[in-house]
């Protein structure tokens, strides 16, 4: 008989928000896997609860998946816990719990925090269809990328963020995504939790000036829906929409990007078009 393994979630921020059922799990199988032993002790220590602890991290993930798979082809069960929140959630488990299901072996939930679903129902944005990026790139060119990605899709936009990355990864939002809604949800179910809305540029400007600290989420509203019905009705030319989107403050390649996309276009036709566009003025 194979071992099952459980993804328990724990708190962001708050040891109150610890579920009964997640401390019963802890308590009750062979092997607790966690990012780091001594924060994860802490956390047990707080609830008296004593266990096996290994460590599995982002950088034995690999070796580890097997070593915890020969522990539930014993019949042993295992615990999955991250330092804060839900594991597989921009943490490790992703690979352990693929494993499970190659062996056999019941993969179970114990649900709890995730701090971008905090973020997205404190933030007043529409919550019927959101996007998840998990952290954006921290270098320039591939956060921009990312973003002139995602920049089209009809939902509000999560990411994790870093406190120095902050700023600049604000600007990066205003200049690809434009001037959209947006929200910065700081510290969830801490002391000093706060969540400040504002534009893309409000929030840009903000940020810009003041020295912020703790943990993050950036919440992005979807493009207006009138962006999309001038899209769709293709009242403007691609030139005109490429003049439009630079006018947002979008810089000229993302925005040629960008109208790209939403002609159905591939870039180099798009360019091209701009391009001839240019030699008949
Ligand atoms: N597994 C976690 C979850 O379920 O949300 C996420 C882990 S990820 C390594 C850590 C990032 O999550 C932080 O850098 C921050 O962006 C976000 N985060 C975690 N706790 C938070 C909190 N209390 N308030 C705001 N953001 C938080």
């Amino acid at each position: 008989m194979l071992g099952i393994i459980y993804l328990v979630a724990t708190p962001i921020g708050n040891l109150a928000d610890i579920s009964r059922r997640a401390l019963e799990t802890l308590a009750a199988v062979d092997l607790i896997a966690c990012e780091d032993t001594r924060h994860t002790g802490k956390l047990l220590n707080h609830f008296n609860i004593k266990k096996k602890l290994v460590s599995y991290h982002e950088h034995n993930e690999q070796a580890r998946t097997a070593e915890l798979a020969e522990f539930l082809k014993q019949g042993k069960s295992i615990a999955v816990v991250s330092d804060a929140g839900t594991p597989a959630i921009s943490d490790p488990a992703l690979k352990i719990v693929q494993k499970a299901h190659e062996i056999g072996a019941q993969v179970v939930a114990i649900p709890g925090a995730a701090a971008f679903v905090s973020a997205l129902i404190v933030s007043g944005l529409p919550t019927d269809s959101f996007f998840f990026g998990g952290f954006l790139p921290s270098r320039k060119n591939e956060r921009r990328k990312r973003l002139s990605d995602v920049s089209n899709i009809p939902a509000t936009l999560l990411f994790y963020e870093t406190p120095h990355r902050l700023s600049k990864s604000l600007t990066d939002c205003l200049e690809i995504l434009g001037n959209r809604k947006a929200a910065v949800a700081r510290e969830l179910t801490k002391l000093h939790e706060e969540t400040v809305l504002g534009s893309l540029e409000e929030l840009t400007d903000k940020f810009s000036q003041s020295d912020v600290k703790g943990e993050i989420v950036l919440v992005i509203n979807r493009a207006e829906i009138s962006d999309f019905e001038s899209q769709l009705s293709n009242e403007k030319s691609l030139p005109e929409r490429v003049a439009e989107l630079e006018t947002e403050g979008i810089d000229r390649k993302f925005a040629l990007k960008r109208a790209a996309k939403e002609f159905g276009l591939p870039r180099s036709e798009a360019y091209r078009i701009l391009q001839t566009e240019k030699i008949k003025q």
